[in-house]
């Protein structure tokens, strides 16, 4: 198969033009074309001479998802279903905004953790997407949404929030991170560019010399008992570590906090004694507070806490001086909200099988009794 160009950053596109005898600046062209124009046809880089795009077309291609299907939502909202093949669709999320408009990107087909609460988590896993698969979803996003009349980006902001665990396809994420930042594609600042994770304290470490940009933190619990329950990664680095992870993140990040994300879940995780136990858990690590109402899916077990509920749990941590954002649903209308996006995955770990079990079972003994 033909080597795809939207594989590479710029010092890889470097070493391939280098590699196939093209002179190497020819890459920051190439970029410019790919990303800033959205073009993946060689013939329309007019500006390239025309035995390297006849030398380009031979040997390689620009290939991204294939779009099959898009909604918009009544609030703005727009979703994007990308297919990559072998019948595995991921979704895309554009949220726009009076001062920003972020594009929420997939990382993997399903994800393979656990967390108790997430849609995605029970559609299992597939495998991770190539860097150009995560830079894909940018790309058709970006030229669908073009720029504005002051030929500003209309996406100024991407969040690693899609479905998958970013941290978990490190290279590729790295890959499309470098794309995202680097001025002759999308030249997007670090701040404006969010990796969250489920807590891969490892990856957070080397993320943080490789590519420091915003980190959010999916923290949902302020002990390890509430937490080993509803994230499972929580078995394997606990919040002792977790905590510490995040100090040392922060002496490179391009933000001086780290953002803390945390699921608002009915007698779960949302009573007053948990938010006191919270502020104790982070009191040396310099952080905001994303309270995230639960978006519920069929079968979920799980529901969201009140509006007063919520509302309480976020005075207490303001009270104690935390900066806190409970954050608006949006695109629920079109199953476009945290944790709804669920794409097609074909699942290799039987995770779908093992849940249809589970409910089955649930609602043979709720036969039972009634
Ligand atoms: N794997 C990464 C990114 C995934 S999703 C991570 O865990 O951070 C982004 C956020 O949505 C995470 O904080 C995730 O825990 C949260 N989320 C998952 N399911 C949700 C649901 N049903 N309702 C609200 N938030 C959810």
């Amino acid at each position: 198969m033909a080597v795809n160009l939207l594989d590479f950053d710029l010092s890889h596109l470097t070493e391939y033009f280098a590699s196939i005898g093209e002179k190497p600046f020819r890459a920051k062209q190439v970029m410019h074309w790919m990303h800033q124009m959205a073009q993946d046809d060689f013939d329309q880089m007019t500006d390239l001479a025309k035995s390297l795009r006849a030398n380009l077309k031979q040997q390689c291609c620009i290939k991204t998802p294939t779009l099959i299907g898009e909604q918009l939502s009544k609030d703005g909202t727009h979703k994007w279903l990308l297919d990559v093949g072998t019948g595995n669709g991921i979704e895309t999320v554009f949220i726009p905004e009076s001062e920003r408009g972020t594009l929420c990107v997939s990382s993997q087909i399903g994800c393979a953790l656990e967390c108790a609460f997430c849609a995605t988590a029970r559609q299992g896993f597939n495998r991770n997407l190539t860097t150009a698969e995560i830079i894909g979803q940018l790309w058709w996003a970006n030229r669908a949404m073009g720029v504005t009349p002051k030929n500003e980006r209309v996406i100024s902001n991407v969040v690693l929030m899609g479905m998958g665990e970013p941290l978990a396809n490190y290279d590729n994420v790295i890959g499309a991170l470098n794309i995202m930042l680097v001025d002759c594609a999308y030249g997007l600042s670090r701040r404006r560019v969010t990796v969250s994770t489920s807590g891969m304290v490892p990856q957070m470490d080397r993320l943080k010399e490789d590519c420091p940009v915003a980190l959010a933190v999916s923290l949902h619990a302020p002990n390890n008992e509430i937490r080993d329950k509803i994230v499972p990664l929580n078995k394997k680095y606990p919040l002792e570590e977790l905590m510490a992870a995040c100090k040392r993140y922060l002496v490179k990040a391009p933000r001086d906090f780290i953002t803390f994300e945390y699921v608002m879940l009915k007698n779960i995780n949302d009573q007053s004694h948990h938010a006191h136990e919270l502020i104790k858990l982070i009191r040396d690590v310099p952080c905001k507070f994303n309270l995230i109402p639960f978006n519920s899916f069929p079968n979920s077990g799980f529901e969201c806490s009140s509006f007063e509920q919520i509302q309480r749990f976020r005075d207490i941590l303001c009270a104690a001086g935390l900066v806190v954002t409970t954050r608006k649903t949006r695109g629920q209308d079109i199953d476009a909200a945290c944790g709804q996006l669920a794409g097609q995955v074909q699942d290799k770990t039987n995770r779908q099988q093992k849940w249809e079990q589970v409910i089955l079972a649930k609602k043979g003994k709720e036969h039972v009794v009634s």
